[in-house]
């Protein structure tokens, strides 16, 4: 047997009740979104941010991404006082390197020397929907989502099952359904809600997911307005500091 630890971060979406926001970590290397927060989510959970290799970002809205400049900054000096090279991949939609080199030369300017570590030590890595790679002993596939920009997801699988899958921001759609359709023993699902026709609410996951995944999945409720209590079994309120371990 195999395990994968899922650590949640955060569990908030752009607008919302004062919660850390959407982030996780896949152990202890992979790291999924840069919220503006995140530096403080990973103190408060006591995480070594040396260890992070490869960070996911699902798309370039700033609730995922604005707190990449602080990462950057900081894993720049670690490697400074400790003298050692710390590569970093960063993988996510077409224009990724670009945005990632603007918004640090925002926040810096090119005169800070984390802007030239940021050149030297980032690998920019453009996601593809139907190609995998691999992660650990599993595959790890990408696809495309339903937001208002172009938005990804991603699953974990080996011969045998889909481990895990991260449904990020987007609408109900089939996509959705497609990713549903794999049973997957956990999934993170935007479940900010509908009214704004830009995400996934509780009622659909409940009406349209679960009838798909038939007891066989359970769901992590993320990018949250505000943390629910109760709505069954399978389906959870995605809490800051929960691990999840994954038996594979
Ligand atoms: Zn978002
Ligand atoms: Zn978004």
């Amino acid at each position: 047997m195999n395990n994968l630890k899922i650590t949640i971060l955060g569990n908030g979406g752009c607008i919302n009740d004062g919660l850390p926001y959407n982030s996780f970590l896949v152990n202890r290397n992979f790291l999924i979104e840069a919220p503006p927060d995140i530096m403080l989510s990973l103190k408060t959970l006591n995480r070594d941010i040396d260890l992070i290799d490869t960070i996911f970002i699902s798309h370039l809205h700033g609730d995922h991404t604005f707190g990449l400049p602080f990462l950057i900054i900081n894993k720049w000096m670690k490697s400074r006082q400790e003298g050692m090279r710390t590569p970093l991949t960063i993988l996510g939609p077409n224009g990724i390197e670009p945005y990632v080199k603007k918004i640090t030369e925002y926040a810096f300017t090119t005169a800070n020397p984390c802007y030239e570590w940021l050149k030297q030590n980032i690998t920019f890595s453009t996601i593809q929907s139907n190609v995998a790679m691999p992660f650990e002993n599993l595959k790890l596939s990408c696809f495309g989502l339903r937001h208002v920009i172009k938005s990804y997801g991603f699953f974990l699988e080996n011969r045998h099952e889909t481990v895990f899958s991260y449904i990020a921001d987007t609408t109900w759609c089939r996509q959705v359904e497609k990713i549903l359709e794999r049973r997957p023993q956990i999934v993170f699902i935007d479940m900010n809600g509908g009214e704004s026709h830009v995400h996934i609410s509780p009622e659909e996951v409940i009406e349209k997911g679960l009838p798909i995944t038939q007891g066989k999945t359970t769901y992590y409720g993320m990018h949250l307005a505000e943390e629910f209590g109760h709505h069954g079994a399978h389906i959870q309120c995605g809490k800051q500091g929960e691990e999840i371990i994954i038996q594979y």
